[in-house]
């Protein structure tokens, strides 16, 4: 068992008997659960708006490269500066010449699942740049110095007393805050930082080859504040966001926002078509995209595993997983965690090292018949264990001799159950027991009884 792999299983252990985060996990996931069922009723056929979304997607895995190469071109001429990043690193200093171009101090950032990937936030504290994050529930990661929770809501395991008496701490508010009064207190600390910020970076949900143009939807306005009011604009988005047009943000907006809050559409829904133009009064004079892969196209090369950048990152998948609920976000030690991170991260990170997370899942296939673009995650998840098996020498030469009938009867049946003793907990974790071998197989009694 790796380092890794301990850490988790310790972690898990510890988590999962936590009363206190289980009680604030299931009430916040409680209340999402009753926002999507009444979501869902919106839809006057809710599979079939899945089937058109999924469609969209599997024709972006079908047209990755073409439609990246056609977004660029068109994001150019809408005059957007593009550039590509390979790795974490590339992107880091990318950005970091663009923040010294633009004399950088002090930067707002709305939410990002990217710029948690990179540590985006980590690298621009080393070299003097303040980033302040303003979507709120990762403001309030940010303060307690921690990293996003859950893909959608970077804070679901805080109670409101967890925040009260957070900010209470960082900033001397009253500890009988409501949430109401809270979120206020938050505004206004913020809105300085938007009109001071020399630049503002912000993801993308989608990007439009078409058009040229990012799509990013939010509920609390910061994104189109972090966009509009500084005088730069960096987007950065992994290659998978690409969509072919702006007409599929039809489709895909009302799916997203039922799957990742329950609701008809986000509160604000943002399209932006470059850096203002010489006859508009508002918006940022330069807008820079950066386009990630940081090994997306690795995945993009394997058939099966491929489909997992479909993904549009709803986090529905992750509040349904019964092992999510019960292990909580950062037991993964990863960006992604719940099922889909289950299936990226271990490719994202170091697969020898991370493979366990495609062991957490029941595969129970909730998140699979939740999932709004239809990724196979089950089936993704088997496919990793394979992969992860296939690497081990044990494992190598159990699969030769456990798929091949004439092998398995080369052996007695107490050799085999010694073998079994020897490396069934290495095969199958340490809590499970497979059942003894007979002392004949099967096919050797079916054998022996046909000529008798
Ligand atoms: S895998 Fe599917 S359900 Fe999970 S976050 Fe991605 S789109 Fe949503």
């Amino acid at each position: 068992m790796t380092n890794q792999a301990k850490i988790f299983k310790k972690q898990s252990a510890k988590i999962a008997s936590d009363l206190q985060h289980r009680k604030t996990i299931n009430f916040n996931i409680s209340k999402y659960d009753v926002a999507v069922q009444a979501g869902k009723l919106r839809f006057s056929d809710f599979e079939l708006a899945k089937e058109i979304t999924a469609d969209i997607k599997n024709e972006v895995i079908n047209r990755l490269p073409d439609l990246l190469i056609e977004f660029e071109e068109n994001a150019k001429n809408n005059g957007i500066d593009v550039y590509w990043a390979e790795d974490a690193n590339s992107l880091i200093e990318q950005i970091a010449e663009v923040l010294k171009d633009e004399e950088t101090k002090m930067l707002v950032k709305s939410k990002s699942m990217v710029s948690e990937e990179v540590e985006l936030n980590e690298h621009l504290e080393e070299r003097g740049i303040e980033s302040v994050e303003t979507d709120l529930g990762e403001f309030i990661v940010q303060v307690a110095g921690e990293k996003p929770y859950h893909i959608v809501t970077p804070a679901m395991h805080k109670s409101k007393t967890d925040v009260a008496q957070l900010f209470n701490k960082h900033f001397g508010t009253d500890l009988n805050l409501s949430a109401e009064e809270m979120t206020d207190f938050v505004r206004h600390y913020l809105r300085n930082k938007f009109l001071t910020a020399d630049v503002g970076i912000t993801g993308g949900n989608f990007i439009c080859a078409k058009e040229g143009a990012i799509a990013v939807t939010e509920n609390e306005g910061n994104a189109f504040l972090s966009a509009s009011m500084p005088k730069t604009h960096i987007v950065i988005v992994g290659i998978e966001k690409v969509i072919p047009s702006i007409n599929d943000l039809a489709k895909m907006w009302p799916v997203l926002a039922a799957h990742g809050t329950g609701q008809q559409l986000t509160v604000y829904s943002n399209v932006f078509f470059g850096p203002k133009k010489i006859n508009e009064t508002d918006g940022p004079e330069r807008m820079v995209v950066f386009l990630l892969d940081n090994k997306r196209s690795q995945l993009y090369s394997d058939p099966e595993i491929r489909q997992s950048l479909k993904c549009i990152r709803c986090g529905a998948c992750l509040n349904y997983c019964p092992v999510y609920k019960n292990i909580g976000g950062y037991t993964y030690a990863a960006t992604y965690s719940g099922p889909i991170g289950s299936v990226i991260s271990p490719h994202f990170k170091d697969f020898g090292d991370y493979n366990h997370l495609s062991f957490a899942s029941s595969l129970c296939g909730k998140c699979e018949e939740v999932c709004p673009v239809k990724i196979p995650l089950t089936k993704l998840l088997l496919y990793n264990r394979q992969q992860a098996s296939k690497g081990s020498f044990v494992n190598k030469s159990m699969y030769s001799v456990l798929s091949d009938r004439k092998k398995m009867d080369l052996f007695s049946g107490s050799i085999k159950n010694l073998m079994k003793e020897s490396f069934q907990h290495q095969l199958i974790g340490e809590n499970k027991d497979l059942s003894d071998f007979s002392s004949k197989s099967f096919s050797k009694q079916y054998r022996k009884n046909k000529k008798s």
